[in-house]
């Protein structure tokens, strides 16, 4: 069995170049792609590019895999319970005594919550991705995985991490990698179905919403070039669900989006020459980041939407759950177990261990909102990062950064962030990565760290508040050069890529 340290396998330059031409030629055959960096981008786009691909899967123990994927009932209904939890929300995120009072992204997500909650309490849905890196602080402690963060909103690259599966699968499957692993069989490829899942959600959603000729609304950025991911999804719901999916932004939704004031239903009308559509579920690739809003216009849209009786996925409280102060603040004591062990929630009560193996996936977490905080920051700067509440990549800072950044930053601003142990990831894996298309091909050797990310879905809220219908549904690999701090595939830090489990 191969060891973390001498993976990948060693290859020719002859067959190195023949894996990186079936690989890229694969991508783009199959859909694992992206827009290329065009400004503005045409409305019909005339080329795509392969998404960056690694050339080989990553090592993962089955024990371990398995055990990530055991955790997302937990995770799926856990994040359920805190986003019906107002009083928790408020404190936590609210702008009176939580994140709220020094972000003004989450504060005014959390006023235009504050102002229509109570209209309706309606179903929501959503589609999560728990990420973890591998954790080996030392030679002497076992593996295990720990968990980055919890992604409640635009959990993306489920349908292009199937095609980086789908891709290594083929390589094996073509070349067999020529024989230099045993480790390297088609048996050791776990499937990865994560586009049937993620529709399978958003369609529960939609027949839980049951209107007869309704659609799915996706909510997009203007110049996304990650389009194919949400495309696969929009493919998904027609041809196996037979339910049609619009593509808005926010801006087109301003004067498309028309909400009925006595029923509330959203009404959106789609492409020119056909009517407006009732919409059943809105499913947001966009506003999680605050560049998603550049004028009040577009918060009003945002609030419009959540004010209708259609399905968000997320709503504005499961938005807010994701943030990573809640993620920080789940880890004070006695918090977890008011969620997973508290039968008021509903008859999912979850067992001791099953809470002590959340409570493992966790690295220390600690807020700055107090000298206390502040100083352990400081002190152990080195083996710490510190995050602001905000998505997508990029927004961290880490290691030696931190005394400085903690130097300059207002008093007032410091409750906006949490301070996070680093995890340890193993050394010495290395892998061939291909960059994102659209320049001379060819695979570089790196040292790498692998994200892993499971995928899950949950519909709660509701007539039946009690009930969590929910389900793990897939998984994603995200490889980068092991001296990049963040991950982000579509930030171009890291890879697609997938697993061979050992
Ligand atoms: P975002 O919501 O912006 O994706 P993350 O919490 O995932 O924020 O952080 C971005 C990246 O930073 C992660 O993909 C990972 O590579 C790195 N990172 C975050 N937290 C840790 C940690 N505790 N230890 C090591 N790396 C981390
Ligand atoms: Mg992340
Ligand atoms: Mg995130």
């Amino acid at each position: 069995m191969s060891s973390f340290a001498e993976w990948p396998p060693a290859v020719t330059e002859a067959q190195l170049e023949t894996l990186t031409i079936y690989a890229t030629t694969y991508a783009l055959s199959h859909g694992l792609l992206y827009l290329p960096a065009t400004t503005p981008q045409p409305p019909a786009p005339a080329s795509a590019i392969h998404a960056p691909l690694s050339i080989f899967p990553s090592l993962l123990s089955r024990r371990l895999f398995d055990h990530a994927q055991r955790l997302q009932k937990a995770y799926n209904i856990l994040y359920a319970r805190v986003a019906m939890d107002e009083v928790f929300l408020d404190r936590v995120m609210g702008e009176i005594e939580g994140v709220g009072k020094v972000d003004n992204f989450v504060g005014t997500m959390w006023r235009g919550w504050k102002q229509l909650r109570n209209e309706n309490a309606l179903a929501q849905l959503g589609l999560f991705r728990s990420d973890y890196l591998l954790h080996a602080p030392s030679a002497d402690t076992p593996v295990s995985l720990k968990q980055v963060e919890f992604n409640t909103i635009s959990s993306s690259f489920g349908p292009l991490s199937e095609r980086a599966a789908g891709l290594h699968r083929y390589l094996q499957a073509s070349t067999h990698y020529y024989g230099t692993s045993p480790d390297l069989k088609a048996a050791n490829f776990p499937p990865n179905n994560t586009t049937a899942g993620l529709a399978e959600g958003l369609a529960e959603a939609h027949k839980a919403y049951n209107v007869a000729g309704s659609c799915i609304l996706f909510v997009v950025q203007a110049g996304e070039r990650n389009v194919f991911d949400q495309r696969w999804l929009e493919y998904e719901l027609l041809e196996k669900h037979s339910i049609p999916v619009i593509r808005q932004t926010f801006d087109e939704l301003a004067k498309s989006a028309i909400l009925d004031p006595s029923t509330q239903a959203l009404r959106v009308a789609p492409p020119p020459g056909l009517s407006p559509a009732e919409i059943s579920t809105i499913y947001f690739r966009a506003g999680y980041t605050p560049t998603d809003f550049p004028t009040a216009a577009q918060w009003s849209t945002r609030f419009l939407l959540e004010r209708s009786r259609a399905i968000k996925c997320p709503s504005i409280p499961l938005q807010l759950a994701g943030g990573k102060k809640v993620q920080q603040v789940l880890t004070e004591p006695g918090i977890l177990e008011q969620y997973l062990c508290d039968k008021k929630w509903g008859n999912d009560v979850f067992t001791q261990i099953e809470v002590d193996d959340i409570k493992d996936s966790w690295m220390g977490m600690w807020g700055l909102d107090d000298d206390d905080g502040i100083n352990r920051a400081r002190r152990l700067a080195s083996s710490l990062v510190l995050k602001p509440q905000r998505e997508g990549g990029g927004n961290n800072i880490y290691k030696d950064d931190i005394p400085a950044f903690l130097d300059a930053l207002p008093s007032k601003e410091r409750e906006a962030w949490i301070a996070m142990e680093l995890i340890v990831s193993p050394r010495g894996t290395s892998n061939y990565l291909v960059r994102a298309g659209g320049g001379p091909e060819s695979a570089v050797r790196t040292e790498v760290v692998s994200e892993l990310g499971i995928f899950g879905w949950a519909l709660f809220g509701g007539a039946a508040p009690g009930k969590v219908k929910e389900k793990e549904i897939g998984w994603l690999v995200r490889t980068k050069g092991k001296d990049s701090n963040e991950g982000g595939v579509a930030a171009g830090f890291s890879v697609l890529d997938s697993l061979v489990l050992i």
